[in-house]
């Protein structure tokens, strides 16, 4: 594989990028080698700077979960291009977003729309502060938020990717508001509630974790933390930015259930686009400047250009439910395939996986939280995603993300992935 054009750039980014990277993980530091440089992308190809094609299953880390430069997305971005790229000024095209996403997501009455994910859980947890008049918030260990003070402690995804769960800059003061739990451990949270009496504010959580690799809430698990916050006047927060219109139309509040409090989106939010948004019960949405006292806002907040690559993503979702039966149906293939792969190599690798998301973990032990994630052979993962990559498989740079699948994969497609899966298996062993 011929890689030199990214090789070459990727010397010049070093001297004027810190890493080389505008965001951590996309450097390759975890699983060696130098990262591609990405051209275009069509469908469910990559296509690097020396023209290599690739089929990826990151989709930019969720949001392309129709594929590349789908001509929906791509034709509304084009309209919208003609009529300048930003007012500062409110349009329609913002009302008629924040109406789809109260229709579509069942928890979200008002909801304000940011620039990305990060921006998202910030507010709400300003928010959840300023409404319930508490400081201090629980996270679960391996999960990320963004990279938000508050949150860069015990954090998954790049954070631990480059060995600095809490990030050297967070100050003590934050630091000490974050409480942390192990994911899926009610006791631990139990206890943090009881030594802190009327002091939490928030529970914040991925309800489907995808930041230590992909892992699942084991049943009951959000139903009592549901319980514990309505009991203790704490809200909970759902982050659903990798989860939201992915394993659901209303994402995994609508999958199992369970009505958070406030609710944060990104990803598909944008169809590509940097957009986030953060959403809830009126009452609570209510408390937002200039409705009430908590101040946010922002310069780009609801640009028209991404405003329209996101209504044409959420309308198609929303009027083709038909995609969610796609994306099940291409996650339930490829993963039996890579089981049936493991079985015939007589390996006892863990799959964690639900809907169009899944994760390969190098340990034969259950992963169910940030420490079972970490019993995982990184080394191992590496020379994986090295195998996979040279059999022409973009896998996500990290073995602490989810994979996220795209309508684009054909069953041909799933053949081919599965096939490099078996081959890549074989050689690293
Ligand atoms: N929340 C979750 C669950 C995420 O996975 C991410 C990013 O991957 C974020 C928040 C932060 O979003 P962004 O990268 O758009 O700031």
């Amino acid at each position: 594989m011929q890689t030199t054009n990214s090789h070459t750039l990727f010397n010049q980014a070093k001297q004027y990028i810190p890493g080389g990277v505008n965001s951590p993980v996309r450097a390759f530091r975890a699983v060696g080698g130098n990262p591609l440089f990405i051209k275009s992308a069509k469908g469910a190809y990559l296509y690097d700077e020396d023209g290599n094609s690739y089929i990826e299953l990151i989709n930019s880390w969720g949001p392309m979960v129709l594929g590349h430069a789908h001509e929906l997305i791509e034709n509304a971005v084009k309209e919208a291009v003609s009529s300048s790229l930003s007012f500062g000024a409110p349009t329609r095209k913002e009302v008629e977003m924040a109406e789809l996403i109260v229709s579509m997501v069942p928890s979200v009455e008002k909801v304000r729309m940011v620039n990305s994910g990060t921006e998202a859980c910030m507010s709400a947890i300003r928010l959840a502060r300023g409404y319930t008049g508490r400081e201090k918030i629980i996270k679960f260990e391996g999960c990320y938020h963004g990279h938000g003070d508050s949150f860069l402690i015990a954090a998954g995804s790049g954070a631990i990717t480059m060995g600095v769960p809490d990030s050297p800059g967070v100050t003590k003061g934050v630091a000490n508001d974050t409480l942390t739990a192990p994911y899926n451990d009610l006791e631990a949270v139990q206890t943090l509630i009881e030594a802190n009496p009327k002091n939490i504010a928030a529970i914040i959580i991925e309800p489907v974790a995808g930041n230590m690799g992909l892992v699942l809430p084991k049943n009951g698990f959000l139903e009592v933390l549901r319980d514990l916050c309505t009991q203790h006047g704490i809200l909970l927060i759902f982050d659903e930015v990798m989860t939201g219109f992915r394993l659901a139309k209303g994402g995994v509040q609508e999958r199992f259930d369970i009505m958070p409090d406030l609710t944060t989106l990104g990803k598909i939010i944008g169809g590509g686009m940097p957009v986030g948004a953060y959403g809830g019960k009126k009452e609570i949405m209510d408390f937002v400047s200039p409705a009430g006292p908590v101040y946010q806002a922002g310069t780009l907040s609801g640009n028209p250009i991404a405003m329209s690559a996101g209504l044409a993503m959420l309308r198609h979702l929303n009027t083709q439910p038909e995609v969610y039966s796609q994306l099940e149906s291409i996650g339930g293939k490829l993963v039996a395939g890579f089981k049936e792969n493991l079985k015939k190599l007589g390996l006892n690798y863990t799959i964690n996986h639900i809907g169009s998301m899944f994760s390969i973990f190098f340990t034969d032990q259950e992963v169910y939280d940030f420490e079972t994630a970490k019993s995982s052979d990184t080394v191992l993962f590496g020379k994986y995603f090295q195998a996979m990559l040279k059999r022409g498989v973009y896998l996500a740079p990290s073995q602490y993300e989810s994979l996220f699948l795209s309508t684009a994969l054909t069953d041909e497609h799933i053949e081919k992935i599965v096939h490099a899966n078996y081959e890549s298996l074989e050689e690293i062993l």
